[in-house]
């Protein structure tokens, strides 16, 4: 018997579990690790502290969604040791044939001096964990008004979009609660504009103006000061605030850095087309964990997947790599008030204009607002307990960017 295992059984992991059960020969055993039992639906974390979602809405258990044929053992993973082809756990070594990496990323507010401080979900927040986006929750119930700053500190960090996401749905929530008029929200990033992408930075930069939330742009963020209430850039400029929503530091688990596998972030050099590391041919990567300048998505994931089930089975079977991954990402923007907008991109085109997934008819439209859009993106949970994690293709999307619907200036 030969043995493949799988770190991490968060999207990644789990969906290449579902291909690898359906597709690898009876000869191989699979075995997956990961270090508790919930399996948390992380795109909703967004929509918990508006009251949008329940907690009890995004968490399911973890088994629940890998196949029977695979063994599930629940445990930290302690060391990857790549030279001698073994994973060492709590209480246990599995040794490997193939190794396929998707132990995902992590928030590591302990990089910003004083962002994990006394003022930590008190009134400082982050919403990319569980327990950050539950006590923001309970303190924006209550909160009276005052500056909130949405910020992020540095990239990459998982969906990119997400922190726009926060601050459109803040400027509707406090809208509907009536009191938008007590708080001043401002949008404070490294880059030099809303978003990563020249086109589509343009776009949100427009909506973040038209819903009165100010950009404050290419702010590295030095310190949080917790007396004073305000955050410092390395230049001295000084942004204060009542409520800060922060999205710290995405870093590579710890475990890749302590195995010796991972970049300056943890993140594990990975051949951006193959998915293959760059250091252990018999070591495979996908989502959040690698290194690819694709964004760091769900989405990102589900495609890398339906690419790199075909190059493991290329490769067990000494055939050259058939596939190859174009970065594609496919995002929803949550813009508030019942809209959305789409983008779809991959490493060589940015988001452009047009129809989604069909020519003319859609139904969804790409880089503009519409209530379609958000339907889409509320259908998009259903979407990853039902089909993302079951490796399950969506129709007419397919893994490779199509560019069918898009407008070419
Ligand atoms: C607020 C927010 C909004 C988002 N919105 C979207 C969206 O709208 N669309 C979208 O496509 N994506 C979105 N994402 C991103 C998406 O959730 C992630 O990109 C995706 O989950 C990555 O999958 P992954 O398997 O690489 O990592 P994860 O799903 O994070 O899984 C990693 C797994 O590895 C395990 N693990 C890590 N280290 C160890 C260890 N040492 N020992 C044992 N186990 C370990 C973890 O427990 C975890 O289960 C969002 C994320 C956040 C936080």
């Amino acid at each position: 018997m030969k043995n493949l295992v799988i770190l991490g059984a968060g999207t990644a992991g789990t969906l290449m579990a579902n291909y690898l059960n359906r597709k690898l020969p009876d000869d191989w055993k699979i075995t997956v690790v990961d270090q508790d039992e919930r399996h948390y639906y992380q795109p909703g974390f967004l929509f918990l502290p508006f009251g949008i979602y329940r907690p009890e809405q995004l968490v399911k258990d973890r088994k629940r969604f890998l196949p029977k044929r695979a063994e599930y053992v629940q445990s930290p993973i302690r060391l990857i040791d790549a030279d001698n082809n073994k994973v060492e756990l709590e209480d246990r070594t599995l040794p490997y044939d193939v190794l396929v990496i998707a132990t995902g990323n992590r928030i590591a507010p302990e990089e910003t001096e004083g962002m994990k401080g006394e003022l930590w979900h008190k009134e400082v927040f982050d919403f990319y964990t569980f327990e950050g986006a539950n006590a923001l929750r309970e303190k924006l119930k209550n909160w009276k008004g005052g500056t909130l700053v949405v910020h992020q500190t540095e990239m990459p960090i998982k969906c990119p979009v997400a922190p726009l996401e926060f601050a459109f749905l803040a400027d509707w929530y406090f809208t509907k609660k009536g009191m938008r008029d007590k708080v001043e929200i401002l949008f404070v990033t490294p880059l030099d504009g809303a978003f990563t992408k020249p086109k589509a930075s343009q776009k949100l930069s427009y909506l973040l103006d038209k819903k009165g939330i100010k950009e404050v742009t290419n702010f590295d963020i030095e310190a949080v000061d917790n007396d004073k209430k305000l955050i410092r850039d390395y230049t001295g400029r000084e942004v204060g605030f009542d409520l800060l929503v922060t999205v710290p530091t995405n870093l590579g688990q710890d475990v890749i850095e302590h195995s010796g596998l991972g970049d300056d972030m943890n993140y594990v050099p990975t051949d951006k087309e193959t998915l293959q590391s760059l250091a252990y041919d018999n070591i495979f990567v996908i989502g959040d964990a690698t290194n690819v300048p694709a964004s760091k998505a769900g989405s990102v994931a589900h495609f890398e997947g339906e690419i790199l089930i075909d190059n493991i089975l290329a490769y067990i079977n000494g055939k050259p790599f058939p596939e190859k991954f174009d970065g594609h990402a496919n995002c929803f923007i949550e813009t508030g008030f019942g809209k959305a907008l789409l983008i779809d991109f991959n490493y060589y085109t940015e988001p452009l204009e047009g129809k989604f997934p069909l020519p003319v008819i859609g139904p969804l439209s790409l880089l503009k607002e519409t209530r379609i859009n958000h339907w889409g993106k509320m259908a998009f949970r259903w979407i990853y307990w039902h089909m993302i994690l079951k490796a399950i293709p969506i129709p007419f999307v397919p893994a490779r960017m199509s560019m069918r619907g898009k407008k070419i200036d």
